[in-house]
């Protein structure tokens, strides 16, 4: 079985390892297909983590996977060799006081695929065979591939997004960044009734893609550092702000848009910013944090497998398994890439 591993930045091999694991009581054996990588997945290649997040120790990366059921162990009724399915990456412990909540994504025990946020750090899914809980697939129907079914997880980050504004029927909704996670931001705005969705970004290449995914307005705020200002006036257009770019000009900018009450999803990670308090308070800016999801997998595979949304526009390339460097070389590269997808 071959594996992607990240040793340390820009030391990311191919290995070869032994798989002659048999899934447990309910539990499956994946063969998995197609695996997307992620703006996370990237920091561990590019940079060996991000703020204190290191990777300390060789990791399997990934994610965002589907594959097909190899195999079902004792228990499991509801899936069977052949099937194929979308993997949720998250493991929550269950029993913490979120679980028992209902919000397993802030679970205090969270086994999440491919990352070093605890010691040792939880392989990924960038792999040839995963054993899985069968808890973790959902099926995917006839027709979809497996390369749709891997924008699941992604999908289901911005609907979580979407989750956190409240309802968008009618409202007018600004993305700032549009790689991946805003372009998917648009989609999942859409098929939630926005009225008008503006986007921005630095990149002609991913604004295209934007449109091409149903946004009204694409700007360039590299090229039209002034476009912004017409929303600015009369204290705001914007009902909704979703923050994809983790830039603080981004945020700032597009906060002014905003009219009072208007509610700013923060999405993008990035390092500390500055805003003016006089402003947030006089705005009323109602400000939220976004943070991976929860029962929303769920309804994201379920939006690509009744096709009411479309997120093939969105699939620049797929490189072998073997070529998973030049891969992630390749989603490295915001002028040519959006999202980057690997084959097993
Ligand atoms: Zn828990």
């Amino acid at each position: 079985m071959k594996s992607v591993v990240i040793h340390k930045a820009l030391d990311l091999r191919v290995e070869e390892q032994d798989f002659d694991a048999a899934p447990g009581p309910g539990q499956v054996d994946i063969a998995v297909g197609a695996g997307g990588i992620c703006g996370s997945d990237l920091h561990y290649y590019q940079d060996g983590g991000f703020g204190l997040i290191r990777v300390k120790q060789p990791m399997v990366l990934g994610h965002e996977v589907a594959g097909t059921i190899a195999s079902v162990g004792a228990g499991v009724l509801t899936l069977a060799p052949g099937d194929r399915v979308a993997i949720n990456p998250s493991l929550p412990c269950g029993t913490c006081k979120y679980c028992q909540a209902g919000a397993q994504h802030h679970c205090l025990d969270m086994r999440f695929y491919g990352s070093a946020m605890r010691t040792p750090h939880v392989d990924g899914a960038f792999r040839q065979h995963l054993i899985a809980d069968a808890r973790q697939c959902v099926r995917v129907a006839e027709g979809v591939s497996l390369a749709e079914a891997a924008f699941a997880e992604p999908f289901a980050v911005t609907l979580h997004a979407v989750n956190r504004a409240g309802s968008l029927l009618g409202k007018r909704v600004l993305i700032t960044g549009c790689g991946p996670i805003g372009a998917l931001t648009v989609l999942a705005a859409r098929v939630h009734g926005a009225r008008e969705i503006v986007v921005t970004d630095i990149v002609d290449a991913t604004l295209e893609k934007a449109m091409e995914v149903g946004a009204d307005r694409a700007i360039n705020v590299a090229d039209d550092p002034t476009a912004l200002d017409l929303y600015a006036a009369d204290k705001g257009t914007f009902d909704v702000m979703f923050e994809a770019s983790g830039a603080e000009r981004a945020l700032r900018a597009g906060m002014e848009t905003l009219k009072p009450r208007g509610i700013l999803v923060q999405l993008g990670l990035g390092g500390d910013v500055s805003l003016s308090q006089n402003f947030i308070v006089a705005r009323e800016v109602d400000f939220r944090g976004s943070f991976r999801f929860n029962e929303e997998f769920d309804l994201a595979v379920d939006l690509i497998n009744r096709r009411k949304v479309d997120v093939l526009p969105l699939l620049t390339a797929t490189y072998s398994v073997d070529d998973a460097v030049a891969a992630f070389e390749a989603a490295g590269d915001r002028r040519g890439a959006m999202k980057i997808q690997l084959s097993f």
